[in-house]
Order: C-alpha cells, then sequence, then structure tokens
C-alpha cells in the first residue's frame, strides 16, 4: 500500500491523480492485477471519469451543487454539511484492472480526487493487489484428486 499526496486547489474542484496512481502502481511492480483507491477522507471522495473535456467535470461540480448547495441550511454546524453529503454520493473508493503495469483505463478516462471542503492536503490510499498466476486446478490444489 502506498499513500499519495494530493494538494486540492480550491474550495470544490477535480484533482487529476490519474498520474500519480499510475506512478504507485508502476513502483509496486504488479505487471496484472487489481488497483483499489481509497481516500481516507469525509469532505472528499473518489471519481473515475472523463479526461478530454473539462466541462464534464465542471458539469459534475455544478450538478452536485445544485442538488445539495453549500449555503443550505443543515443540522451540522460546521460548515461544511454540503461536503460531507457530496463526498457520500460520489464515494470514497475506487478500483481498476492493472494491465501491463499500468492502469486499464478507458481512453477518454482519468482518475480524480474529489474535493469539496478546500483547499487543503489530501491523501489517497493505493493497494495494488497482484493477480495469481496459473490455472484455476493450481490455483486451487486441495480439490484435485491427487491432493484430496
Ligand atoms: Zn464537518
Amino acid at each position: 500500500m502506498e499513500r499519495i499526496h494530493v494538494r486540492t486547489r480550491s474550495p470544490q474542484c477535480l484533482e487529476d491523480v490519474t498520474g500519480q496512481v499510475n506512478e504507485a502502481v508502476r513502483r509496486s511492480g504488479v505487471d496484472e492485477g487489481v488497483c483499489h483507491l481509497f481516500a481516507p477522507h469525509t469532505t472528499a471522495g473518489l471519481v473515475i471519469n472523463e479526461n478530454a473535456d473539462p466541462d464534464v467535470g465542471r458539469d459534475l461540480l455544478e450538478k452536485l451543487e445544485a442538488l445539495v448547495p453549500s449555503d443550505a441550511s443543515y443540522h451540522h454546524l460546521e460548515g461544511n454539511a454540503h461536503a460531507h453529503i457530496k463526498s457520500s454520493l460520489v464515494g470514497h473508493s475506487a478500483a481498476a484492472p492493472v494491465v501491463g503495469g499500468r492502469l486499464a483505463l478507458g481512453r477518454w478516462q482519468g482518475v480524480y480526487l474529489a474535493e469539496f471542503d478546500g483547499p487543503r492536503e489530501r491523501s489517497v490510499l493505493v493497494t495494488v493487489v497482484a493477480a495469481r498466476a496459473g490455472t484455476p486446478a493450481e490455483a486451487t490444489p486441495e480439490r484435485t484428486e491427487a491432493n484430496p
């Protein structure tokens, strides 16, 4: 497991962490497997979405703001209730396959830390698990005739 650090630049924004995550995947030495990502925060989350047109991220943030306005009235009096709700909506984890030592993302996909109460220092925990080598029979020898 590796922790990558992200400095978010505004109160609500999407920070592209695809390059940092791919670096962590490379350092793990795993060629084929699964990359699990977790944002250990209550007012920030993770999204995988389009990396070509920045208006997609802008639309996402604007629609989340319309659904959960920053200046509405909430029970939580810390002033960031909207950020807790938005991060719950987008979620705090993501996963993607690793193929050839990199994230096997779609052509137009990127991985983003979604900030809802910034700017501040954030982190993402990156866990890369290698796919198990061998055939199913080799992977479960206790189930073969020769090895009851
Ligand atoms: Zn709070």
